[in-house]
Protein backbone atom coordinates (compact mmCIF):
# COMPACT_ATOMS: atom_id res chain seq x y z
CA UNK A 1 0.00 0.00 0.00
CA UNK A 2 2.91 2.14 1.10
CA UNK A 3 4.36 1.64 -2.71
CA UNK A 4 0.91 2.37 -4.51
CA UNK A 5 0.21 5.50 -2.79
CA UNK A 6 3.71 6.63 -2.20
CA UNK A 7 2.95 7.11 0.84
CA UNK A 8 5.74 6.39 4.17
CA UNK A 9 3.21 3.76 7.01
CA UNK A 10 3.45 7.03 9.22
CA UNK A 11 1.14 9.38 6.89
CA UNK A 12 -0.97 6.20 5.27
CA UNK A 13 -1.61 5.54 8.99
CA UNK A 14 -2.10 8.82 9.78
CA UNK A 15 -4.72 8.93 6.56
CA UNK A 16 -6.43 6.40 7.28
CA UNK A 17 -7.22 7.39 11.26
CA UNK A 18 -8.15 10.98 9.14
CA UNK A 19 -10.95 9.04 8.02
CA UNK A 20 -12.66 9.28 11.95
CA UNK A 21 -10.86 12.27 13.63
CA UNK A 22 -8.97 15.36 12.44
CA UNK A 23 -5.36 15.28 12.15
CA UNK A 24 -4.89 17.70 15.51
CA UNK A 25 -6.94 15.63 17.48
CA UNK A 26 -4.76 12.74 15.86
CA UNK A 27 -1.76 14.43 16.55
CA UNK A 28 -2.72 15.74 20.50
CA UNK A 29 -3.96 11.91 21.40
CA UNK A 30 -0.43 10.88 20.38
CA UNK A 31 1.18 13.64 22.20
CA UNK A 32 -1.17 13.05 25.49
CA UNK A 33 0.15 9.32 25.57
CA UNK A 34 3.93 10.29 25.43
CA UNK A 35 2.94 12.88 28.40
CA UNK A 36 2.05 9.83 29.93
CA UNK A 37 4.92 7.51 28.73
CA UNK A 38 6.94 10.50 29.98
CA UNK A 39 6.02 10.96 33.47
CA UNK A 40 5.70 7.30 34.06
CA UNK A 41 9.69 6.98 33.20
CA UNK A 42 9.77 9.78 35.75
CA UNK A 43 7.63 7.99 38.42
CA UNK A 44 9.85 4.82 37.77
CA UNK A 45 13.17 6.99 37.68
CA UNK A 46 12.06 8.82 41.46
CA UNK A 47 11.16 5.46 43.40
CA UNK A 48 13.32 3.30 44.90
CA UNK A 49 12.64 0.10 47.03
CA UNK A 50 11.16 -3.56 47.39
CA UNK A 51 8.22 -4.14 44.75
CA UNK A 52 4.92 -5.49 46.08
CA UNK A 53 4.35 -9.24 45.92
CA UNK A 54 6.15 -11.02 48.19
CA UNK A 55 9.00 -11.79 46.22
CA UNK A 56 11.46 -9.01 47.54
CA UNK A 57 12.37 -7.63 44.22
CA UNK A 58 14.77 -3.95 45.09
CA UNK A 59 13.63 -1.60 42.29
CA UNK A 60 16.84 -0.76 40.25
CA UNK A 61 16.15 2.13 37.79
CA UNK A 62 16.72 4.89 40.21
CA UNK A 63 20.18 3.50 41.63
CA UNK A 64 21.39 2.64 37.45
CA UNK A 65 19.85 6.40 36.24
CA UNK A 66 22.04 7.87 39.28
CA UNK A 67 25.12 6.07 38.19
CA UNK A 68 24.50 6.74 34.18
CA UNK A 69 24.00 10.54 35.52
CA UNK A 70 27.72 10.17 36.80
CA UNK A 71 28.95 8.83 33.95
CA UNK A 72 30.94 11.87 32.43
CA UNK A 73 33.13 12.13 36.05
CA UNK A 74 36.04 11.33 35.94
CA UNK A 75 36.58 9.02 39.25
CA UNK A 76 33.15 7.05 38.26
CA UNK A 77 33.34 3.63 36.10
CA UNK A 78 32.44 4.59 32.81
CA UNK A 79 30.30 3.34 30.35
CA UNK A 80 31.25 1.27 26.88
CA UNK A 81 27.73 1.27 26.36
CA UNK A 82 26.44 4.04 27.53
CA UNK A 83 23.47 4.64 24.71
CA UNK A 84 22.45 0.85 25.45
CA UNK A 85 22.18 1.77 29.34
CA UNK A 86 20.17 4.42 29.25
CA UNK A 87 17.75 2.03 26.87
CA UNK A 88 18.21 -0.12 29.60
CA UNK A 89 17.12 2.48 32.77
CA UNK A 90 13.81 3.99 30.58
CA UNK A 91 12.45 0.10 30.63
CA UNK A 92 13.36 -0.63 33.85
CA UNK A 93 11.75 2.50 35.08
CA UNK A 94 8.75 2.09 33.39
CA UNK A 95 8.25 -1.98 34.13
CA UNK A 96 8.71 -0.84 37.54
CA UNK A 97 6.20 1.27 37.45
CA UNK A 98 3.98 -1.45 36.08
CA UNK A 99 5.26 -3.71 38.77
CA UNK A 100 4.26 -1.49 41.42
CA UNK A 101 0.77 -0.74 39.97
CA UNK A 102 1.83 2.81 38.74
CA UNK A 103 0.36 4.33 35.90
CA UNK A 104 1.78 3.09 32.45
CA UNK A 105 1.07 3.12 28.60
CA UNK A 106 -0.26 -0.51 27.68
CA UNK A 107 1.79 -0.93 24.81
CA UNK A 108 0.84 -2.98 23.07
CA UNK A 109 0.49 -4.71 26.71
CA UNK A 110 1.44 -3.44 30.28
CA UNK A 111 3.81 -6.47 30.51
CA UNK A 112 5.48 -5.46 27.54
CA UNK A 113 5.00 -1.31 28.35
CA UNK A 114 8.45 -0.81 28.65
CA UNK A 115 9.97 -1.43 24.93
CA UNK A 116 8.15 1.24 23.20
CA UNK A 117 9.04 4.31 25.72
CA UNK A 118 12.55 3.29 26.20
CA UNK A 119 13.39 3.41 22.93
CA UNK A 120 11.57 6.51 22.34
CA UNK A 121 13.67 8.16 24.90
CA UNK A 122 16.48 6.52 24.14
CA UNK A 123 15.96 8.14 20.64
CA UNK A 124 15.15 11.75 22.04
CA UNK A 125 18.26 12.03 24.12
CA UNK A 126 20.42 10.87 21.18
CA UNK A 127 18.49 13.00 18.70
CA UNK A 128 18.87 16.85 19.94
CA UNK A 129 16.65 18.28 17.04
CA UNK A 130 14.05 15.25 17.87
CA UNK A 131 10.24 17.05 17.61
CA UNK A 132 6.78 16.69 18.63
CA UNK A 133 6.38 15.40 14.77
CA UNK A 134 8.93 12.51 15.03
CA UNK A 135 6.89 11.24 18.09
CA UNK A 136 3.78 11.55 16.50
CA UNK A 137 5.33 9.46 13.30
CA UNK A 138 7.23 7.02 15.61
CA UNK A 139 3.77 6.47 17.25
CA UNK A 140 1.91 5.85 13.99
CA UNK A 141 4.67 3.63 12.65
CA UNK A 142 4.58 1.34 15.55
CA UNK A 143 1.42 1.34 15.92
CA UNK A 144 0.65 -0.08 11.81
CA UNK A 145 3.48 -2.77 13.72
CA UNK A 146 1.17 -3.77 16.55
CA UNK A 147 -2.22 -4.08 14.09
CA UNK A 148 -0.43 -6.40 11.76
CA UNK A 149 0.78 -8.67 15.02
CA UNK A 150 -2.43 -8.19 16.63
CA UNK A 151 -4.57 -9.26 13.57
CA UNK A 152 -2.37 -12.02 11.85
CA UNK A 153 -1.14 -13.16 15.15
CA UNK A 154 -1.72 -12.35 18.79
CA UNK A 155 -0.12 -9.71 21.65
CA UNK A 156 -1.46 -12.18 24.17
CA UNK A 157 1.15 -13.99 26.74
CA UNK A 158 -1.63 -16.22 27.37
CA UNK A 159 -2.43 -16.74 24.11
CA UNK A 160 0.81 -17.25 22.78
CA UNK A 161 3.70 -16.78 25.35
CA UNK A 162 5.58 -13.69 25.82
CA UNK A 163 6.83 -13.59 21.92
CA UNK A 164 3.31 -12.02 21.28
CA UNK A 165 4.04 -9.50 24.27
CA UNK A 166 7.71 -8.57 24.48
CA UNK A 167 8.27 -9.59 20.47
CA UNK A 168 5.56 -7.18 19.16
CA UNK A 169 6.43 -4.74 21.14
CA UNK A 170 10.00 -5.05 20.60
CA UNK A 171 8.83 -5.07 16.56
CA UNK A 172 6.38 -1.91 17.15
CA UNK A 173 9.64 -0.41 18.98
CA UNK A 174 12.01 -0.83 16.20
CA UNK A 175 9.42 -0.06 13.18
CA UNK A 176 9.03 3.45 15.20
CA UNK A 177 12.83 4.19 15.50
CA UNK A 178 13.75 2.94 11.86
CA UNK A 179 11.07 5.70 10.74
CA UNK A 180 12.35 8.65 12.52
CA UNK A 181 15.86 7.70 11.46
CA UNK A 182 14.79 8.12 8.17
CA UNK A 183 13.77 4.70 6.95
CA UNK A 184 11.67 3.48 3.61
CA UNK A 185 8.91 1.38 4.46
CA UNK A 186 10.86 -1.64 3.67
CA UNK A 187 13.89 -1.12 5.87
CA UNK A 188 10.87 -0.04 8.69
CA UNK A 189 8.99 -3.26 8.05
CA UNK A 190 12.70 -4.85 8.12
CA UNK A 191 13.15 -3.81 11.15
CA UNK A 192 9.81 -4.74 12.64
CA UNK A 193 11.01 -8.16 11.35
CA UNK A 194 13.93 -8.45 12.84
CA UNK A 195 12.83 -7.58 16.11
CA UNK A 196 9.69 -9.72 16.19
CA UNK A 197 12.01 -12.75 14.23
CA UNK A 198 14.19 -12.43 17.34
CA UNK A 199 11.81 -12.95 20.31
CA UNK A 200 9.76 -16.20 18.45
CA UNK A 201 9.63 -18.69 20.21
CA UNK A 202 10.09 -16.52 23.78
CA UNK A 203 7.73 -17.97 26.89
CA UNK A 204 5.45 -16.50 29.54
CA UNK A 205 6.80 -18.11 32.88
CA UNK A 206 6.89 -15.16 35.19
CA UNK A 207 7.62 -16.07 38.65
CA UNK A 208 5.27 -16.05 41.11
CA UNK A 209 2.54 -14.68 39.01
CA UNK A 210 4.20 -11.33 39.42
CA UNK A 211 4.73 -9.46 36.02
CA UNK A 212 8.79 -8.91 37.60
CA UNK A 213 10.81 -12.02 36.73
CA UNK A 214 11.87 -11.93 34.10
CA UNK A 215 9.37 -9.25 32.72
CA UNK A 216 11.20 -6.08 34.04
CA UNK A 217 14.80 -7.28 33.04
CA UNK A 218 13.13 -8.37 29.56
CA UNK A 219 11.61 -5.28 28.57
CA UNK A 220 14.96 -3.70 28.65
CA UNK A 221 16.91 -6.68 26.65
CA UNK A 222 13.96 -6.18 24.36
CA UNK A 223 14.36 -2.20 23.91
CA UNK A 224 18.11 -3.01 23.15
CA UNK A 225 17.12 -5.56 20.56
CA UNK A 226 14.51 -3.24 18.96
CA UNK A 227 17.52 -0.30 18.46
CA UNK A 228 19.86 -2.99 16.77
CA UNK A 229 16.91 -3.98 14.53
CA UNK A 230 16.11 -0.46 13.44
CA UNK A 231 20.18 -0.07 12.96
CA UNK A 232 20.79 -2.87 10.99
CA UNK A 233 17.83 -2.67 9.35
CA UNK A 234 18.77 1.09 8.26
CA UNK A 235 21.88 -0.58 7.12
CA UNK A 236 20.73 -2.68 3.98
CA UNK A 237 18.52 -1.33 1.54
CA UNK A 238 14.93 -2.88 2.88
CA UNK A 239 15.48 -6.29 1.25
CA UNK A 240 15.51 -9.41 3.14
CA UNK A 241 14.69 -13.20 3.07
CA UNK A 242 11.72 -12.98 5.96
CA UNK A 243 8.62 -11.07 5.28
CA UNK A 244 7.21 -9.70 8.89
CA UNK A 245 3.84 -11.19 7.67
CA UNK A 246 6.12 -14.65 7.36
CA UNK A 247 7.59 -13.69 11.21
CA UNK A 248 3.98 -12.82 12.46
CA UNK A 249 2.79 -16.51 10.91
CA UNK A 250 5.69 -18.05 12.93
CA UNK A 251 4.14 -16.15 15.60
CA UNK A 252 0.72 -17.67 15.71
CA UNK A 253 2.05 -21.05 14.84
CA UNK A 254 4.79 -21.09 17.13
CA UNK A 255 2.16 -20.19 20.44
CA UNK A 256 -0.21 -22.34 18.66
CA UNK A 257 1.75 -25.31 19.41
CA UNK A 258 3.27 -23.97 22.40
CA UNK A 259 2.90 -25.71 25.89
CA UNK A 260 -0.16 -24.21 27.95
CA UNK A 261 2.41 -24.04 30.80
CA UNK A 262 4.15 -21.16 29.15
CA UNK A 263 1.27 -19.13 28.50
CA UNK A 264 0.96 -17.08 31.40
CA UNK A 265 0.27 -19.84 34.06
CA UNK A 266 3.54 -19.59 36.11
CA UNK A 267 3.62 -23.06 35.99
CA UNK A 268 7.06 -24.13 33.77
CA UNK A 269 10.32 -22.28 32.76
CA UNK A 270 11.77 -19.54 35.10
CA UNK A 271 8.47 -19.70 37.64
CA UNK A 272 9.02 -23.61 38.90
CA UNK A 273 13.21 -24.04 38.05
CA UNK A 274 13.75 -20.48 40.43
CA UNK A 275 13.36 -22.63 43.91
CA UNK A 276 16.93 -24.11 44.10
CA UNK A 277 15.95 -27.79 46.19
S1 LIG B 1 6.79 -13.16 30.75
FE1 LIG B 1 4.55 -13.13 30.51
S2 LIG B 1 3.82 -11.63 32.01
FE2 LIG B 1 6.02 -11.26 31.69
S3 LIG B 1 6.13 -9.71 30.04
FE3 LIG B 1 6.28 -11.72 29.08
S4 LIG B 1 4.15 -12.19 28.51
FE4 LIG B 1 4.04 -10.54 30.02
Amino acid sequence: MCAASNLSIAELVMDNEKSWKSESDIRDGLLLIWDAMKSCVQQGLDRDGILPGGLGIKRRAKRLHQSLLQLDQPTVISSTLAPMEWANVYALAVNEENAAGGRVVTAPTNGAAGIIPAVLHYFVKYSPNADDDDIVRFFLTASAIGILCKTNASISGAEVGCQGEVGSASAMAAAGLAEVLGGTPSQVENAAEIALEHCLGLTCDPVAGLVQVPCIERNAIAAVKAINAAQMALRGSGEHFISLDSASRSLRDIGSDMHSKYKETSKGGLAVNYIEC
